[in-house]
């Protein structure tokens, strides 16, 4: 791979509504997607389940503002003690940077919640529009009643889930009790009981949340996220990237099934790899700011060369060296 190559950077445009150029990715599954299904829907469950689990007769996890309690299990710490907090930040950002100098974006592909909402709203923009080639052409066609409807129906769901990841942020701090136990009727219709900071902590997170997966999706992790652009500085020969075997897949080129031409390398060109990519990028145009190192791009190829003869990890994890 030449030096120009490696340094090319494909970001053609600064807009951060990700929905006017939406990338439709095509669900893959595989080795690694399954690893990154299974964590990914991992780290969603304990988010959402942990604020329910009691410890001692109170909430296991309850960062009690209001009365500078914070309970972890049994432990109870004040607000003196916050030099805690920021011992286990400080430790948990060193163990980030380690893990990456080690094993690459590992954080960005199977654990960042970016990441884990991203997958789940473009997951509802496939059950309700359907796969790739069918929310492509649902996007190109006319506004029409059906149009309106699975529109809407997306952005009502998306924005559901919105609520629902806000009400379990902030329940982490006022309490699952407080935010789902406290009703007031007003009239006939039954009202959530809220302070005011709670209805704007609220406001915030569901629009946070719609707007960062619904929205700005990959622009989020190419534009804003900083630690995507600096953790190149922490990438060194040995650090684990996802990577296509240039020496091996050109010159690319399509050919007729069964046949494997001299003048042609391994890539059949068949672009599922571009199809799949969450952030809408070509890994064969070299390693990019973009790639989240999700390894989809990994699991297609590989199956693209299973149906084709050719042996597995055109695009595959290594290391420069
Ligand atoms: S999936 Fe593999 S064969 Fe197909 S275009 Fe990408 S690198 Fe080439
Ligand atoms: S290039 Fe491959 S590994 Fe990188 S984000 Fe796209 S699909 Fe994931």
């Amino acid at each position: 791979m030449s030096e120009s190559q490696s340094n090319k950077i494909p970001i053609k445009q600064i807009d951060l509504d990700a929905t006017k150029q939406r990338v439709h990715t095509r669900f893959v599954t595989g080795f690694y997607q399954n690893i990154r299904v299974a964590s990914m829907y991992f780290f969603l469950a304990l988010f959402l389940l942990l604020p329910w689990l009691r410890y001692d007769g109170r909430q296991a996890i309850w960062f009690d503002v209001p009365s500078q309690h914070y309970y972890i299990f049994g432990m109870t710490f004040l607000t003196q003690d916050f030099y805690f907090i920021a011992a286990f930040a400080l430790i948990a950002a060193f163990t980030l940077f380690m893990v990456t100098v080690f094993a690459g974006r590992v954080w960005c592909g199977y654990a960042c919640p970016q990441t884990i909402w991203t997958h789940l709203y473009q997951h509802i923009e496939k059950w309700v529009i359907g796969d790739r080639n069918k929310r492509i052409k649902f996007d190109k066609a006319p506004m029409s009643p059906t149009k309106v409807f699975k529109r809407s129906l997306v952005y009502l769901i998306w924005f559901i889930l919105s609520v629902i990841t806000a009400a379990t942020f902030v329940s982490y701090v006022a309490g699952t009790e407080y935010i789902f136990g406290s009703w007031q009727m007003l009239g006939f219709i039954p009202f959530p009981d809220w302070p005011t900071w709670i209805w704007v902590s609220m406001f915030i997170f569901t629009f946070a949340t719609y707007a960062n997966a619904g929205y700005m999706r990959e622009q989020m992790c190419i534009q804003i996220c900083p630690y995507g652009r600096f953790q190149s500085v922490m990438f060194d020969k040995d650090t684990l990237i996802v990577s296509y075997d240039y020496e091996r897949g050109e010159p690319r080129g399509p050919r007729k099934k069964g046949t494997n031409p001299d003048h042609l390398g391994d890539c059949i060109e068949c672009t599922m790899c571009v199809q799949v990519c969450p952030t809408g990028i070509d890994i064969r145009d070299g390693l990019q700011v973009a790639c989240i190192q999700c390894a989809a791009c990994v699991d297609a190829c590989n199956e693209i060369m299973d149906k084709v003869g050719y042996p597995r990890g055109l695009i595959r994890y290594t290391t420069e060296r």
